[in-house]
């Protein structure tokens, strides 16, 4: 379908099928304690993961339907073999103008070349600590030197526009908030925080480790003095801000003030099961019919179908349930999670 003819989906908020997060695998290097804390899991079986090819296919019926804007993320994707060539895939659809890739870092050294080769445009590393201690603490892994080499080799490389995500978690990194703004600014990056959420399960999520978007501003004003709002919004997820010397960084108050009224995002799991939320408790299935040869047409219309009739508003959902005194806890039960490991942060991408 050429560009012109491309029809804007919108869901029942007149929210539009916009960014695509593609998780290409579940297993991750790092066991972080508020994502994938435990040491096995149940994976998704190898036989349902998608190609490459695969990937890419649907992806085009998702830029047939308006998605401009596709990130990698997983699970860890540079743990999947030769993720250049899915970027170089997806890169030869014109409607796709922007690949990005979420990573923690690890192999990021070894990968940043070929991936910037083949068309890769944006980078974010996750990184919620510069202590290698607490690093090792938080991860289970002792790889922060080469979460460093990884940050290194993307300036290097070419990209211009690296992103670092931190997770902000009170009582672990709020004494870390201007040292990684710091650090971010040597290598020209945004840091982003990302106020922690009570996504999946056995992430031992309690409302006390959340450190909001207002604690963060007061930490940094603290250290500062007054910083700014900068006016702008649109489908980004974080609200930037401008600190005193003109340095820009980013929060993301998923838990205290979701954006959900302006979200145009939805996952894919390695597997092909679309979500139209982070915090959706089933999926729609993709690998089957694409598998059992259904037709663009038929793909099309069922993507489409199943966007126009979305309502999501996940996080707003659970703070409603805050405000009445029932979130405590993880969002989903271990047992439950065992049993369909799509409700787990690693399978559906964050
Ligand atoms: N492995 C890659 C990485 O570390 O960036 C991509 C997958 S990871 C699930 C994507 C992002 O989700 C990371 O930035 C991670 O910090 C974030 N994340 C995971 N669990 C989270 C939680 N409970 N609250 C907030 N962010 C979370």
């Amino acid at each position: 379908m050429k560009s012109a003819a491309r029809a804007v989906v919108q869901d029942t908020f007149g929210r539009p099928l916009g960014s695509l997060r593609l998780s290409v695998t579940d297993r991750c290097n790092l066991r972080c304690s508020y994502c994938m804390p435990e040491a096995e899991y149940v994976w998704l079986p190898r036989a349902d993961i998608l190609s490459f090819e695969e990937m890419a296919t649907l992806a085009g019926y998702f830029a047939d339907l308006g998605v401009d804007k596709v990130r990698l993320t997983g699970g860890e994707p540079l743990l999947r073999q030769d993720l250049a060539r899915l970027v170089r895939l997806l890169r030869q659809d014109r409607r796709i103008t922007e690949v990005a890739l979420t990573t923690n870092g690890v192999l990021l050294a070894d990968h940043a070349q070929e991936l910037y080769e083949a068309g890769l445009d944006r980078v974010t590393v996750s990184l919620d600590t510069l202590r290698p201690e607490r690093f090792r603490q938080l991860t289970g892994r002792d790889e922060f030197s080469r979460v460093l080499e990884g940050i290194e080799s993307v300036g290097k490389t070419g990209f211009d526009n690296l992103k670092l995500d931190t997770v902000a978690i009170r009582g672990f990194n709020e004494d870390e908030l201007g040292p990684l703004i710091e650090f971010a600014k040597h290598y020209q990056a945004e840091v982003r925080f990302i106020e922690y959420m009570d996504v999946g399960g056995a992430n031992e999520w309690s409302l006390e480790k959340v450190l909001s978007q207002e604690r963060i501003l007061d930490l940094l004003g603290q250290q500062y003095g007054r910083i700014i709002p900068v006016p702008e919004r649109g489908t980004a997820p974080a609200q930037r801000f401008c600190l005193p010397d003109g340095t820009i960084f980013g929060i993301i108050p998923s838990t205290t003030a979701p954006f959900c009224a302006h979200c145009d995002r939805s996952r894919v799991t390695a597997d092909g099961v679309w979500y139209l939320c982070l915090y959706a408790m089933s999926g729609v299935d993709l690998c089957k019919p694409l598998r059992l040869g259904a037709s663009a047409m038929e793909m099309r219309e069922l993507i489409r179908s199943v966007w126009t009739a979305r309502h999501n508003r996940g996080a707003e959902e659970r703070k409603a349930l805050e405000r009445v005194g029932l979130r405590s806890g993880g969002l989903i039960d271990i047992d439950r999670l065992r049993e369909d490991p799509h409700l787990e942060m690693h399978a559906r991408g964050g």
